[in-house]
C-alpha cells in the first residue's frame, strides 16, 4: 500500500498490489500513466517507503532497514535506469568516467575503476565508444552506458523506469536487447516499467498494473511443434513463433479486475451475477429493473427502524452520497 498525503488530499498510488518476481526473471511492468508504476519502483529501490505491507528483497525486510540501512541497499543492491538520461548521466564526462564516478565516491583505485568501466561498457556493447563524450552519443548509447552505470556495484536487482520513453522503436529494440543479454549473461533480475505493449516480445512475462493493483500479466508460451502442426509434421516443421497469452490477476482476496471493455460491453456495473458453469465462473449483469428495485430497497434496510428522525436523515443522504460516488 502506498497512500501519498498532499495537503488534504490523500492519493492512493499503491492499494494492495500483490507481485512475486522469481530471481534471475525478467520482468515488464506497464500500466497508464498515473496506475503507480513509479511508486512500485521507488519503494522497490529504497527510494520510497509502503504505507502498509510487506516488501522483502533478496531474503531481506525493507520495512525494516533504518534510514541508513536502506540507503546503503540502494547504493550497493540496486541498479536504476531512468527515462531522461540526464537523470542518470553526467553530460560532460566520457562513457568511461561515467561508469567510473560510482566507483571514485566509494574509494576504488584508478586501475580497479578503468578494469571494471571497460568490462561493463563491453558488456552493453559500447566498447569502441568508451571515451566519447555523453553529448556525442546517440539517446540508446547514453541508455546503455546509464545500464552500465547502473551496474558498476553489482546489484541484485535492475530497475528501469520508461527507459525506451525517450527513444524512437528501433533503438527500443537495442535497449531491450542490452536488458536480454544481461539477463541472460548475468542472470539479473530485472524490472523494465514501459509504456510499449510491444514489450512482451522481449522480456519473460509483463504485468500490468491499473489504478495501483495487478490487473493482468502476460506470459510468453512457447507452444510444441505438435500443438501447432501436429504429431506428423512435428520433426519438419520450423520452431514455431512464440504465443502470448494475457491472464487476469487474482489478488489474495480472490479480487479482479475485468477489463472495462467487458464491463461497458456487457453493461456490468456496480454488481454482477456469477455462475458457475462446467468450463469456469461466468459474470453475467444483473438485469436493469432488477438491480434497480434492489438499490432503491437497500437505504431503508440499512437504516434501523429505530434511529431518531434527523440522524435517519443523515445517514440517508450520506449512503445517497457514498452511491453516487459509486
Ligand atoms: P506511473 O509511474 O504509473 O505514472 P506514479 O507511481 O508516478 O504512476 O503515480 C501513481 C499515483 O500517485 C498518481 O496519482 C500520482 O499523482 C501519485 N503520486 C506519485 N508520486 C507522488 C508524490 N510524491 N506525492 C503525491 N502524489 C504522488
Ligand atoms: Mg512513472
Amino acid at each position: 500500500m502506498k497512500i501519498y498525503k498532499v495537503a488534504n488530499l490523500e492519493v492512493v498510488a499503491l492499494q494492495g498490489l500483490d507481485l512475486i518476481v522469481p530471481r534471475g526473471e525478467l520482468l515488464g511492468v506497464v500500466g497508464a500513466s498515473g496506475s503507480g508504476k513509479s511508486t512500485l519502483m521507488n519503494i522497490l529501490g529504497g527510494l520510497d517507503r509502503p504505507s502498509a505491507g510487506r516488501v522483502w528483497v533478496n531474503n531481506q525486510n525493507l520495512l525494516k532497514f533504518s534510514n541508513s540501512a536502506l540507503l546503503n541497499y540502494r547504493r550497493t543492491q540496486v541498479g536504476f535506469v531512468w527515462q531522461q538520461s540526464a537523470r542518470n548521466l553526467i553530460p560532460f564526462l566520457n562513457a568511461q568516467e561515467n561508469v567510473e564516478m560510482p566507483l571514485t565516491l566509494v574509494g576504488e583505485s584508478p586501475r580497479t575503476k578503468r578494469k571494471r568501466a571497460r568490462e561493463l561498457l563491453a558488456a552493453v556493447g559500447l566498447a569502441e565508444r568508451m571515451h566519447h563524450r555523453v553529448m556525442q552519443l546517440s539517446g540508446g548509447e547514453q541508455q546503455r552506458v546509464a545500464i552500465a552505470v547502473a551496474l558498476v556495484h553489482n546489484p541484485i536487482l535492475l530497475l528501469a523506469d520508461e527507459p525506451t520513453g525517450e527513444v524512437d522503436s528501433a533503438t527500443a529494440l537495442t535497449i531491450y536487447q542490452t536488458f536480454r543479454d544481461l539477463n541472460t549473461t548475468y542472470g539479473l533480475t530485472t524490472l523494465i516499467v514501459s509504456h510499449d505493449p510491444t514489450i512482451a516480445r522481449h522480456v519473460d512475462r509483463v504485468v500490468a498494473i491499473r489504478d495501483g493493483r495487478l490487473s493482468s500479466e502476460t506470459m510468453r508460451q512457447e507452444p510444441t511443434a505438435e500443438d501447432l502442426y501436429g504429431p506428423v509434421a512435428a520433426h519438419d516443421a520450423e520452431p514455431p513463433p512464440p504465443v502470448f497469452e494475457e491472464l487476469v490477476v487474482l489478488d489474495s482476496a480472490g479480487r479482479l479486475q475485468v477489463p472495462k471493455e467487458y464491463l461497458q460491453r456487457f453493461n456490468i456495473k456496480g454488481r454482477a451475477r456469477l455462475e458457475v458453469t462446467d468450463a469456469g465462473v461466468l459474470i453475467m449483469p444483473v438485469e436493469q429493473k432488477e438491480a434497480a428495485a434492489e438499490s432503491a430497497a437497500e437505504p431503508a434496510s440499512l437504516i434501523p427502524e429505530a434511529t431518531s428522525r434527523g440522524l435517519r436523515s443523515r445517514l440517508g443522504n450520506s449512503i445517497e452520497r457514498m452511491r453516487r460516488k459509486r
